[in-house]
């Protein structure tokens, strides 16, 4: 059995730990929409060098070497490239991983009174457990565009001095029919409404409403209308902290995907200059099934490397190909960590545990592995060589009993253009719930596999 990755740190190790598990949970608390995490890493990738690579096309500017490029799809998705030494067509390690996560969205006409209090109108986003996001502290993110194109950002929720929203639920003692109701009808969708207000302007009809619209009209000079064109996004309000009286563990809201687009990241910052051009992708919609313009299934990435192609001199139409062909991917999503109070559904020699670090799945899906990538044995041979090497642990898992449900990732759509491409990633309990729980022996391991990967591959 694999050893718990704890019991092989020496302090400089924990040092380490400590660093990159403190920067993951300021990342975590101050990111909760996939807008938000792109603002955030465009920032700090210009600051690290980093072009955007519309500019580099619009002036024709030859790229090589070293060149640091960024590539921004619509404010939602991102790909990162550093150029190495090698010739591109012999392929990119490229490092994948999503910044969409489960969530409760604001509708296009959300706003609306009854009896006493004012609402917003919500379409929840993902799979999610719908009786789980009740009674909790929310926060407002998102963006309203005006009809002339102004922007106004939107955090309510997450300062100490900001008011927060909540769904409410029924009292125990009128809840005599609600309890007997199965799981998934406890709480059904249409019940999901945003309580945001129950204090009138005046006595005439709608006036909760209308305060409402006042106060907001104020703050940001918008109209109702301007919900038509806003993307709205309601998450739990508050910061990700330490789990456990031996702050082994963080719990925090959408490590799914952030805990790995996170490692990615910063593992793919801290290694600037090797052999093979390497690569991050940061996508969104992949609760939704990837699709879309900002989804993994868009062509944007495909068009990136045909531009960095053509940039560096090569013919574009035969070489995006070639470069797909000869790549190698770490597609990383979380996956469920085994919790011993739901052993039913686990199977224990093929689940991923906490503290034993990255989790491969070989294989995803679900009911005789539809919808999977499989990743080539010749692969796996290859990164158990390397990890191995530079001891990392990692473990290999499945998503729970065979025949009892599963899961898909963005494994698949890169691997459709012939990359070699495996599922990896880090084990969360609560997967999907508004508070995840993740191992930062994993988050460690995770960073320094990902780093391997990209070095060593
Ligand atoms: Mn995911
Ligand atoms: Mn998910």
């Amino acid at each position: 059995m694999k050893k718990n990755s704890w019991l092989k740190y020496t302090d400089k190790n924990i040092t380490e730990l400590n660093k990159i598990c403190d920067n993951y949970k300021e990342f975590l608390s101050n990111n909760k929409t996939e807008r938000e995490c792109v603002d955030t890493i465009i920032n700090l990738v210009e600051s690290k060098g980093f072009k955007n690579l519309d500019n580099l096309i619009n002036s024709n500017t030859k790229i090589k070497c070293g060149e640091k490029i960024y590539v921004n799809n619509k404010n939602k998705a991102l790909a990162l490239f550093v150029i190495g030494k090698d010739i591109i067509n012999d392929g990119i390690n490229i490092l994948g991983a999503h910044i969409d996560s489960p969530r409760i969205d604001i509708r296009s006409n959300p706003i609306y009174e009854e009896e006493g209090f004012t609402y917003f109108d919500t379409h929840y986003y993902g799979g999610i457990k719908k009786y789980q996001w009740v009674t909790l502290p929310l926060a407002l993110h998102g963006v309203i565009i005006k009809k002339d194109l102004e922007k106004i950002n939107i955090k309510i929720g997450e300062d100490k001095d900001d008011p927060v929203f909540s769904i409410t639920d029924l009292l125990p003692h009128l809840a005599k029919n609600q309890m007997d109701k199965e799981a998934r009808k406890v709480i059904e969708g249409e019940k999901l409404d945003i309580l945001i207000g129950s204090k009138p302007m005046d006595e005439e009809k709608e006036s909760i409403k209308k305060n409402i619209l006042n106060i907001l009209n104020k703050k940001y000079d918008i109209i109702e209308e301007d919900f038509l064109s806003a993307e709205l996004e309601v998450v739990p309000a508050g910061k990700a902290r330490d789990l456990g009286l031996d702050k082994s563990m963080i719990i925090g809201y959408g490590q799914d995907d952030r805990v790995c687009a996170y490692t990615s990241l910063t593992a793919f910052l801290d290694c600037p200059n090797t052999d093979k051009t390497i690569s991050c992708i940061l996508v969104d919609k992949e609760e939704i099934g990837s699709v879309g313009a900002t989804g993994m299934h868009s062509k944007f990435y495909e068009n990136a490397i045909s531009e960095i192609c053509l940039l560096l001199g090569f013919d574009s139409s035969v070489s995006v190909g070639r470069v797909l062909n000869n790549s190698r991917m770490l597609s990383s999503d979380v996956n469920a960590a085994y919790d011993p109070l739901y052993s039913d559904v686990m199977d224990k020699n093929n689940s991923s545990y906490f503290g034993r670090g990255i989790a491969f799945c070989k294989f995803t899906g679900s009911g005789g592995k539809t919808g999977s990538n499989d990743a080539n044995a010749e692969y796996i041979a290859k990164l158990r060589k390397i990890l191995d090497e530079n001891n990392t642990s990692y473990q290999f898992s499945e998503l729970g009993k065979v025949d009892v449900g599963g899961g898909g990732t963005i494994a698949y759509i890169l691997a459709n253009q012939n990359v070699e491409v495996i599922d990896s990633g880090i084990a969360v309990l609560n997967m999907h719930a508004p508070w995840e729980i993740t191992s930062k022996a994993d988050i460690y391991e995770a960073y320094k596999g990902y780093k391997t990967f990209l070095t060593k591959c």
